[in-house]
């Protein structure tokens, strides 16, 4: 399989959909405060959700990235109830 920039950045754009996901758990889980803006908590000290939507803005545009996490909101509050 080819991977040319366009499909890297779409890897990237997916990792880091996966730990916004990763930031609404389930189960109870070590949350540390975020390593980049030191305000949110984080899951083991990565970046909190709002960061995580910040980086994912800078590939996929703010839209598309705010669409996305509100999404996740939605579907984690589901899970819980
Ligand atoms: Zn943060």
């Amino acid at each position: 399989m080819l991977i040319d920039a366009n499909n890297k950045q779409a890897i990237k754009a997916i990792e880091i959909a996966i730990k916004i996901i990763e930031n609404y758990p389930v189960f109870s889980t070590t949350f540390l405060v975020c390593s980049e803006c030191k305000n949110n908590p984080a899951k083991g000290g990565m970046h909190c959700k709002d960061c995580l939507e910040e980086d994912l803005a800078e590939i996929v545009g703010y839209e598309k990235a705010k669409e996305f996490h509100e999404n996740v909101k939605i579907i984690s509050k589901r899970v819980v109830n």
